[in-house]
């Protein structure tokens, strides 16, 4: 391999160029109109547009991408995560033009891209799940009384549901019919496929992941798993590795199940498995991710391994160069999503222009980003600006290193997931290690924004008045308002 196309924009289309660089690879990147002066196409040996800024005019054309890549003699394409990246049909289509798809086969994309096929899948390698149905359903009556026996609370689960999307909590049976024609409608107008099913709705969840790694030489190891728990609308905010509630017993069973759901759909390259954590550490089966998942980071420091490259390196044909009991887990990672949103409205995208825009430097700082100071956030694509990804030796000095970064991080221009990551940190139950995914519910409130901010403010304020008083003093004359200033002028 010696050309490669990254199919997506952003941080992540950036990050994979940099490290295909470093292993002597070129790059080529596509972008949509909105991204022409992105840092992903002027890192790019080459850079070609596909079209207007819609992702459907432009990233998830999968045949046009494929035809780029062909006559500019690309031999691999690595897809990043969102737009074609579980798309099995592109996967399929790359490889039918004699491209490296990086990343794992069309099948095993098919049946880990339904939950339902995916639960189907591992059925018979002894891996816990969550009680629920193992197939669709449309019967209500017949649903009400699967629901009943399981026991409400219930979530009733699109099965082509993703990034958060397509799940109703039903609390009783009087609410069950109207939650199950939402759930149906919404999956239908989300995902173009109605089916539905039940689980039974766990009510103080962890959601940790395993990071997967097979080569297509029958070796399958896990580096370990993230802890994704702080959570808005079931989608992450921040994460860390490892989780502050795992023991050595729980890590190794839950490595070992999420090294036999990848065995199950024959999974080559690097995989996430996700699983629900109860109160009682009991942990189930919720899916898999076919792809390098957005928190990667926090797994490359722990085990000092880059993804992409290991992505690259298998899907070269090459064997993976370490063993499982050669993995150990080093330090501790924490990453926070620079989202444009505002935490102080529902987390609502916040859209304008990154008039300033300075990251925090320094050991043990990495930050992920796709964006300039000066560029406009486009409203077309995920608000995701960046990655803010600490490291240290423990998990205290992380989380330090963490809010002393996002406290020297200066953008200016719209309203970001900065602030709430601050509070996160300062959280007890963040800090003590306990919590789960309704954290934002439970804890957080705009007006703890706002409180944190006036309470800054006030000691800004007071820290000038004391300067301007020690500066009058050296002076010893007395200093001027603004308003007198101009008056004497
Ligand atoms: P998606 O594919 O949309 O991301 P997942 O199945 O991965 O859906 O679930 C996303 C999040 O939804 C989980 O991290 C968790 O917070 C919540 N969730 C999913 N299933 C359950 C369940 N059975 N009980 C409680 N929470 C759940």
């Amino acid at each position: 391999m010696k050309k490669i196309l990254v199919a997506n924009r952003g941080e992540i289309a950036l990050r994979i160029m940099k490290t295909a660089r470093a292993m002597g690879l070129q790059v080529v990147a596509i972008y949509s109109e909105a991204d022409r002066n992105a840092p992903h196409v002027r890192f790019a040996d080459e850079a070609i547009c596909v079209g207007p800024p819609p992702s459907s005019q432009s990233y998830l054309l999968g045949d046009k991408i494929i035809s780029i890549a062909k006559e500019l003699g690309v031999d691999g394409i690595h897809p990043g995560y969102g737009f074609l990246s579980e798309n099995a049909n592109f996967a399929k289509a790359v490889t039918d033009a004699g491209i490296t798809f990086i990343g794992p086969s069309p099948a095993a994309i098919e049946v880990m891209g339904s939950k339902l096929a995916a639960k189907d899948a591992v059925k018979d390698y002894g891996i816990p799940m969550v009680p629920g149905v193992d197939e669709a359903i449309d019967d209500i009556p017949e649903a009400k009384k699967i629901a009943a026996e399981i026991g409400y609370p219930i979530l009733i689960k699109a099965s082509a549901g993703g990034g958060g999307k397509g799940m109703r909590i039903v609390e009783n049976e009087a609410e069950f019919e109207s939650q199950m024609n939402r759930a149906i409608s919404e999956a239908v107008s989300a995902f173009g496929d109605g089916a539905v099913f039940i689980e039974k709705y766990i009510g103080s969840p962890r959601h940790i992941e395993i990071q997967i790694l097979a080569d297509q030489h029958g070796n399958t190891v896990h580096l370990f798993e993230r802890e994704c728990s702080i959570q808005r609308r079931h989608q992450k905010v921040v994460e860390e590795a490892p989780s502050a509630v795992l023991t050595p017993a729980i890590r190794k069973a839950m490595g070992e199940a999420a090294i036999k759901v990848a065995e199950a759909c024959d999974y080559i390259g690097a995989g996430t498995v996700e699983f629900l954590l109860d109160e009682n550490l009991n942990f189930y089966f919720l899916e898999m991710n076919t792809r390098l998942q957005v928190e990667h980071p926090v797994t490359e420091l722990i085990t000092g391994l880059d993804l992409v490259e290991q992505q690259i390196l298998v899907a070269r044909g090459e064997k993976l160069a370490f063993r499982q009991e050669d993995l150990q887990i080093n330090g501790h990672a924490l990453e926070l999503r620079v989202y444009a949103e505002d935490p102080m409205d529902n987390f609502l995208p916040s859209i304008g222009t990154l008039s300033r825009y300075r990251a925090p430097e320094g050991e043990g700082i990495r930050l992920d980003s796709g964006y300039e100071e000066g560029m406009e956030i486009p409203i077309h694509y995920d608000p995701m600006i960046a990655k803010l990804v600490t490291y240290a030796p423990s998990r205290a000095a992380a989380i330090q290193k963490m809010k002393q970064a996002i406290e020297e991080f200066e953008l200016e221009g719209i309203a970001s997931t900065l602030p709430f990551g601050q509070f996160v940190l300062n959280h007890e139950a963040f800090t003590s290690g306990q919590f789960d995914t309704h954290f934002v519910k439970h804890y957080f409130q705009p007006e703890n924004i706002k409180q944190d901010q006036q309470v800054e403010a006030e000691i800004a304020a007071k820290l000038a008045i004391n300067l301007l008083d020690v500066e009058q003093k050296k002076l010893k004359v007395p200093v001027l308002s603004t308003a007198t200033w101009r008056e004497n002028r």
